[in-house]
């Protein structure tokens, strides 16, 4: 069994991308009854925000993705052996570990002043050679010990910095469960381990947290990739063993600007926040099985071969992971949304409508729900319940209300579709409809009527005739329908009017139709 943890910045900001790998190491844990815990690194001050903890567990949760152990449980809870799971609560513990290495001649106070590390800087850009403190640039690594008492009774302030055994001509080698076999140079920098103000970074935090934290497999963005080597080193002249590591493709996006793939972003792309979704109401188990198709390039066969087996049964596995940037694809998720959706039971999906509007539209949430019996007509009616074929309509919570709104407020509809004829013929027509409509008729009476009424405007009332000569008519008995539609629900697309119109009754119906004609 595996242990993975996700172990984020408390920014306040949780992404899509952060969904993604969180879904990767909830698999990993949870597919052979492993632990997948949450650890905070709020070792940067300024970058913490209230309620950031809350925020990614209630998110996390939300798309139906728990952890077993860490951040988020109270201290004394059963399975928080190894806590405290806040870097900042573990200061001492890392401090512990600094002191050996000093002790063991691996690690240095630095002296350094700002200014002095940046004329460092400027000589090696002068002398074109990498920037860093390392070799004869590191100047504070070779003080004596009488220089160093004497700073530190000077009270002069000090970074402790790695005294890396590094060598500029060698490499070293690893096996990303992603990527393959990894070759890298050296770590040849003497890294920064505890900040001036004894806060360690995250090199040294994160390496000493996934030891004692018994992690053995950390799924992270690739944009570490090029921090392994100094992992490497850390985890050896620690002394602990490696975890497997698995860095993640970034997500990106088509860029129809320039055509080409680019990195989702924070400030061009709102789909990128995960609250986007959890605002319009996408369900978790949809964005769920879309993720998993990023993630596993497999998964969508074993999805259709198997679709009714829950994705958790699905065999993940991290070498399956996708190794460039895997493609964010809006239309691609609603695909999913719409064939999701339409597997859910009346039951199911009304359940997750209301406590979307509860949530999301409480002021609206009363009016929506107000009979339950009507809601489920409307359901029953928009997927196709009882039909040959399952409609494939909705995508997300948002977008069905907005579908249907015509039901309780037909002012809301902001996509109203215009009539497509001249408004004198479409009074006509609805003043002959009222006339002609009775409330008793059954689908194929009312129907026939309609019929009636394109015959007399000069529309086919019969196919067969209306195809063999199309000339020879104004149109056919759908554009009669489509008048009534439109008028009735604002839109031109709708399933079956006659069902719309009995869910609604004849009252609203009729207020609808006079609206147009007066
Ligand atoms: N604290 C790091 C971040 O938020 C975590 C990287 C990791 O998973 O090791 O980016």
């Amino acid at each position: 069994a595996q242990v993975t943890r996700m172990a984020p910045s408390p920014t306040g900001f949780i992404h899509l991308g952060n969904l993604y790998s969180a879904l990767a190491d909830e698999r990993i844990a949870h597919r052979h009854g492993g632990v997948f815990y949450l650890r905070i690194e709020d070792t940067d001050e300024k970058r913490k925000v209230d309620g950031a903890v809350e925020l990614i567990i209630d998110t996390l949760r939300y798309f139906d993705i728990e952890f077993d152990e860490g951040a988020g449980f109270p201290d004394d809870a059963p399975q928080n052996i190894y806590g405290p799971y806040f870097q900042r609560q573990r200061v001492e513990i890392y401090h512990a570990y600094a002191k050996s290495l000093v002790e063991k001649g691996l690690a240095y106070p630095c002296f350094c002043t700002e200014e002095e590390l940046e004329s460092v800087r400027q000589k090696q850009e002068e002398n074109k050679v990498l920037t860093g403190y390392y070799g004869e640039y590191a100047v504070c690594r070779n003080l004596s010990l009488e220089e160093i008492e004497k700073n530190l009774n000077e009270g002069k302030s000090y970074v402790l910095r790695l005294r890396s055994q590094g060598s500029p001509d060698k490499e070293i080698t690893f096996v990303d469960s992603i990527k393959g076999e990894i070759k890298l140079p050296e770590n040849i920098h003497d890294i920064v381990l505890l900040k001036r103000d004894g806060i360690p970074t995250y090199h040294f935090a994160h390496a000493i947290d996934d030891h004692l934290m018994r992690t053995t497999v950390v799924v992270r963005g690739g944009e570490w990739l090029a921090s392994a080597p100094i992992h490497y080193e850390l985890f050896h002249v620690l002394g602990f063993k490696m975890p497997e590591y698995a860095h993640t493709a970034h997500l990106m996006k088509f860029d129809e600007e320039t055509g080409g793939k680019r990195k989702l972003s924070k400030r061009k792309d709102p789909e990128l926040s995960l609250d986007y979704y959890r605002q319009d109401g996408y369900h978790p188990y949809c964005m769920k099985v879309y993720l998993m198709t990023l993630l596993n390039s497999n998964f969508e066969e074993w999805h259709e071969q198997f679709p009714d087996k829950d994705i958790n049964e699905f065999p993940f596995s991290i070498e399956k992971m996708s190794q460039s940037g895997a493609l964010f694809d809006k239309d691609k998720l609603h695909n999913i949304c719409k064939n999701e959706l339409s597997k859910l039971s009346e039951d199911e999906l009304y359940d997750f409508l209301y406590n979307w509007a509860s949530e999301n539209a409480p002021e609206k949430k009363d009016m929506w729900f107000a009979d339950k019996e009507k809601m489920l007509a409307i359901l029953r009616l928009y997927m196709g319940i009882g039909m040959k074929r399952r409609r494939k309509d909705f995508m997300y919570a948002k977008q069905i209300f907005n579908m249907i709104s015509y039901f309780f407020d037909g002012e809301s509809t902001d996509e109203k579709d215009e009539f497509r004829l001249d408004m004198s013929e479409v009074k006509n027509i609805l003043n002959d409809y009222m006339a002609a409509y009775n409330h008793d008729d059954d689908n194929s009476a009312w129907f026939n009527k309609l019929k009636e009424i394109a015959d007399k405007h000069g529309y086919a009332s019969d196919m067969k005739a209306y195809k063999a000569s199309p000339e020879s008519f104004k149109g056919n008995v759908s554009d009669i329908a489509e008048v009534v539609r439109i008028a009735v629900t604002g839109r031109a697309n709708t399933p079956d009017l006659w069902s719309i119109v009995h869910i609604m009754g004849e009252e609203q119906m009729k207020q609808r139709i006079e609206k147009v004609i007066n």
